[in-house]
């Protein structure tokens, strides 16, 4: 277990947090979705409800280790300030951290905030440099990391700087890692993972350990034609990753080896081509045409990963269905998503598009935990120590 913030005294203290300010903003420079802003309001009402002076720091879009003013986090500190009903200040220098930064830090008040700019307008940033990450410590008493989304970075920000100062973690990672950690750790049996998305080579290694703690994996989405391909099937134009290829036998055996039910789609939604506007039909999963892509999941195989769902007391999902970006080929991410909301069961959503797809569906409210972080959630669940967790104290 690691300390949190409830587990140092922070009255007066200055406490630098690490949040995930990564916010979509539109040409005008304008929040499009507010999440991840809300999201980080319980650590930070909590610091300063202590009396702790408030250093908050994130990046936002790749800058690309130099200032650009379209990524700039002035909107985030209006944001944060109308949120919380109370001014959020905006240290504006693109240096991040310097003589004006340290005077207006100095000068906070107990139960005061301010906001520093994009930690990645400084190439330090993501090399995880030794001075830049003192450079912050040098700005507070006690480093808090809340940003879960890029905690399996290890950056100035979310690791180096724990190097100088007591940390420890903000609500928002103390959740994530509760919950996730509990589902792959010590979940309520059947244990259900659901697997889809694009990228079969980079989710191999998730498969790998999965297969040690599953009791049933569905592998669906982009990723079931490598499989089919491998069983012999035309797969038409559909996704094919190669190395995917060159490993599933290995992958079979070892569910096989370990005892999990491994289930895949027996239908598909097929296209012309990846457009919402293309001409599409259904068909079983062994007979799709050599000109047409797989696009989604087919009603019968929703029906029969409905009733997996249905069987299972955790359920981890991680990755889309279908296209489902695209009206016309979201149905099996929507039934999945649906499945998932009436479950008997905990059931979370490792971030990323899924979490996208939920929200989407507004089915959101009925998930037991969405994480705030896909390519952290999927670390995590690979068994990977997260860099930005593992320097946190513990308890
Ligand atoms: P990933 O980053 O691996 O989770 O992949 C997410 C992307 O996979 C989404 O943008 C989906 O549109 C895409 N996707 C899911 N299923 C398919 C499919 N059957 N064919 C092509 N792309 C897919």
């Amino acid at each position: 277990m690691k300390k949190t913030v409830k587990d140092v005294d922070v009255k007066g203290k200055r406490v630098i947090v690490r949040c995930d300010f990564n916010v979509p903003i539109d040409d005008e420079g304008k929040i499009t979705d507010e999440t991840r802003v809300t999201a980080s309001l319980p650590t930070i009402e909590y610091l300063l409800g202590q009396g702790a002076r408030v250093v908050l720091m994130s990046h936002m879009g790749r800058p690309d280790g130099a200032p650009d003013m379209k990524y700039s986090l002035k909107v985030v500190a209006d944001s944060l300030s109308r949120h919380l009903g109370r001014e959020v200040a905006f240290a504006a220098s693109p240096e991040v951290v310097d003589d004006n930064v340290r005077a207006a830090v100095a000068a906070l008040g107990d139960g005061q905030a301010l906001l520093l700019e994009n930690l990645r307008f400084r190439k330090e940033e993501t090399k995880n440099d030794p001075e830049f990450a003192k450079d912050l410590a040098g700005l507070a008493d006690v480093y808090v990391n809340d940003a879960f989304g890029t905690a399996h970075r290890a950056h100035a920000s979310t690791a180096g700087v724990a190097a100088y100062l007591p940390a420890v973690s903000g609500f928002l990672i103390e959740k994530e890692v509760k919950f996730l950690g509990e589902a792959i750790e010590n979940p309520s049996r059947p244990l259900l993972a659901i697997l889809g998305g694009a990228k079969v080579g980079d989710k191999i290694p998730v498969i790998e350990s999965l297969l040690d703690k599953v009791d049933a994996l569905i592998i669906a989405g982009g990723m079931s034609y490598t499989f089919f391909k491998h069983r012999g099937y035309e797969i038409g134009t559909s996704l094919l990753d190669e190395k995917g290829l060159a490993l599933a036998p290995k992958l079979l055996a070892k569910a096989q080896e370990k005892g999990v039910r491994l289930v895949f789609a027996v239908d598909a939604k097929v296209a012309r081509e990846r457009a919402n506007d293309s001409e599409s039909l259904y068909c079983d999963a062994d007979k799709m045409p050599a000109d047409m892509m797989g696009v989604d999941i087919g009603p019968k195989s929703a029906a029969i990963f409905a009733e997996e769902i249905k069987k299972a007391k955790t359920i981890i999902w991680n990755g889309p269905m279908g296209v489902f970006e695209m009206a016309n080929f979201a149905a099996g991410t929507r039934a999945v998503a649906e499945a998932m909301a009436e479950a008997d069961a905990v059931t979370i959503i490792g971030g990323g598009d899924s979490a996208a797809a939920v929200e989407q569906f507004g089915l959101a409210g009925k998930m037991t935990h969405i994480s705030t972080g896909g390519g952290a959630s999927l670390e995590f669940l690979e068994g990977k120590e997260l860099p930005g967790v593992a320097v946190l104290q513990d308890k």
